[in-house]
């Protein structure tokens, strides 16, 4: 046995994919833009709301623990509504997985999309394919460390913009920005960006396809989403084989009666790929279907004014087998009925969660306050909390108590029922002193169980209860 055989571990050739134009292409660059459009520019977005509250459209506030997605604030009490996201987000991948494959890894994956970015700063200093290859095998020289040295340094100057957009998304970016000029930007912030920028530069720049290949979960667990109807990329043997890059040995086969495939074993759907693998020794793990091997192929095959059949396509299993791929099928409807139930609950939550709560809790220092007529007074210290993006007022009132009173420290206004008009400002809590009143004529022994209600004046403002007691002695 071989030494190579002998080994637990594959050692690590680097990949040089070509790049290749093609309509696959064509769409995966289009995708990729739009995301890294998306990423880098999105926190500059504003977004108006009124009552002072930030105007970025997009802005997780750590610190206020608030998250401002346009016109969308969740609140800490709300986190769980991440969690529901998060599980939404997976059946969707899984959704996306059980009809289409790994079109997520090829099309969308951050790792693809930033490793794709690097590679064509690659491109631009050191080459094509063979370009590259020869670079690295030459001896250093003045040449190849300039040409090194720009492509790292752009590389890095990339990455550093991906962790300074990162950041921007937890502060308010024009701040974030004069701060980060001004060089007074805050440790963790600082940190956030040098990890960032370190993590994209080796993920994207050095380890690539060995993330999708080794480190990546859903590339190990995504075959449990495959059946036979899923798409995937794949080569057609009974075209292609028996392969021949001969042309005059094809040719005289052809003409001695023998099957000759249709490939010519240029191997230009090898060096396109981006994982390093060989499409024609069947489907592989390691394909991220991004189709890259079908522009190829196509290309040489318009160059070869080949028949218009395909050797290399997106198809299904049941396809290649001769059947039809059935798109509707039990697990996607599974996955289906899922994602529409958790997006349906999230959906509900968001149109009928509070937008105002309240907290009253009575003041026992002392239990209550006995007062010259005989009467009682307890004191509460409310908290009213503004779900809303806009200010609000609210009636405040009290049940479960005979003809008592309630005013409200430093709060002069009424309503028509005499009920106090507490003012909150949006996206914040504000605490009031309440003091309720019961007159001596109507004190009964022993503590009552009461019930606040804040009423707001405009309809989406809400209403909230607080339950709590009136101590008597
Ligand atoms: S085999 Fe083809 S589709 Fe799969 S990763 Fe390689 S180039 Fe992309
Ligand atoms: S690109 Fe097409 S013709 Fe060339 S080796 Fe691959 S499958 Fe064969």
């Amino acid at each position: 046995m071989s030494n190579a055989t002998d080994s637990l571990y594959a050692a690590w050739k680097k990949i040089y994919p070509r790049y290749q134009l093609g309509f696959f292409r064509h769409l995966r660059s289009v995708l990729y833009t739009v995301e890294l459009v998306i990423f880098f520019f999105l926190p500059f977005l504003r977004w108006e709301r009124p009552g002072g509250l930030p105007n970025q459209a997009v802005l997780f506030d750590l610190p206020a623990r608030k998250f401002y997605i346009f016109d969308l604030m969740i609140w800490p009490q709300d986190i769980f509504l991440l969690a529901f996201l998060l599980i939404a987000a997976a059946l969707g991948l899984f959704f996306i997985t059980a009809l289409g494959g790994r079109v997520f890894c090829g099309y969308m994956c951050i790792q693809t999309v930033w490793t794709d970015l690097l590679l064509h700063v690659e491109l631009f200093f050191e080459g094509n394919r063979k370009q590259r290859i020869k670079l690295d095998q030459a001896p250093w020289s003045g040449k190849k460390w300039l040409t090194k040295i720009g492509k790292h340094a752009v590389w890095l100057l990339l990455c550093a913009a991906t962790g300074v957009a990162f950041v921007s998304y937890f502060m308010d970016a024009p701040t974030f920005w004069q701060q980060l000029l001004a060089g007074t930007l805050p440790t963790p912030a600082l940190f956030t960006i040098a990890f960032l920028t370190v993590t994209t530069y080796l993920m994207a720049g050095f380890a690539r396809e060995q993330v999708c290949i080794y480190m990546c979960p859903y590339a190990r667990f995504q075959g449990a989403m495959f059946d036979e109807d899923t798409m995937i990329v794949a080569y057609h043997p009974e075209i292609g084989e028996p392969r021949e890059s001969n042309r005059r040995i094809r040719t005289a086969q052809r003409e001695q009666g023998e099957k000759v495939g249709e490939c010519i074993d240029c191997e230009a759907c090898v060096t396109v790929c981006p994982t390093g693998i060989d499409i024609r020794n069947g489907q592989q793990y390691e394909c991220i279907t991004c189709a890259a091997c079908i522009d190829a192929c196509d290309s040489v095959r318009e160059r070869l004014n080949a028949s218009r059949r395909t050797l290399i396509c997106y198809t299904s299993l049941r396809e290649m087998r001769g059947g039809k791929t059935r798109w509707l099928r039990a697990r996607v409807y599974y996955y289906s009925l899922l994602l529409a139930i958790f997006l349906g609950g999230i959906a509900y939550y968001l149109n009928h969660h509070a937008s105002v709560e309240l907290t009253v809790i009575a003041q026992r220092q002392p239990m209550y306050i006995l007062q010259s007529d005989g009467g009682i007074q307890n004191n509460f210290t409310v908290r009213v909390l503004n779900m809303t993006s806009s200010r609000q007022t609210y009636s405040l009132s009290v049940s479960g108590i005979a003809d008592a009173t309630l005013t409200v420290a430093a709060v002069s206004e009424t309503n028509a029922q005499g009920h106090p008009v507490l003012t909150v400002d949006p996206g914040s809590v504000t605490p009031f002193t309440a003091y309720l009143r019961q007159p001596g004529q109507r004190v009964e022994p022993g503590s009552v169980p009461i019930h606040f209600t804040l009423t707001a004046q405009s309809v989406d403002g809400g209403t909230a209860t607080y339950h709590s007691s009136f101590a008597r002695p």
